[in-house]
């Protein structure tokens, strides 16, 4: 899949903040790293402003989506080609964080 034809994919939205941009100001995220497997296919890929891209930097997916809760609202609305597992992978990495934190806020 090429840039364009992704972007065209998604309609030109970042998945992230839910805005449209001109091409040039999109970039291709990867929802699993290719360090950990995931591969350059649709199915792992979705459009990301470069605002948006920068903001998450090197954090894991989890990790930003974790930390920024209305990108986290965003994606799960608008990553609808994003394959299954992946997406379940997320959601799972999110649940023990937000289990994490509960039990932080307990201790305290
Ligand atoms: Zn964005």
């Amino acid at each position: 899949m090429t840039r364009d034809q992704l972007f065209a994919r998604d309609n030109y939205r970042c998945v992230y903040c839910g805005e449209i941009f001109p091409a040039e100001e999109l970039t291709v995220d990867h929802v699993q790293p290719r360090v950990r497997g995931g591969d350059r296919s649709g199915g792992n890929l979705v459009t990301a402003c470069r605002g948006c891209n920068t903001l998450k930097g090197h954090r894991r997916l989890a990790e930003f989506l974790s930390a920024e809760p209305v990108a986290r609202t965003h994606f799960f609305a608008l990553a609808t080609a994003v394959w299954p597992r992946h997406l379940r992978a997320v959601e799972e990495q999110l649940a023990r964080r937000d289990t994490k934190r509960a039990q932080r806020e307990r201790a305290r």
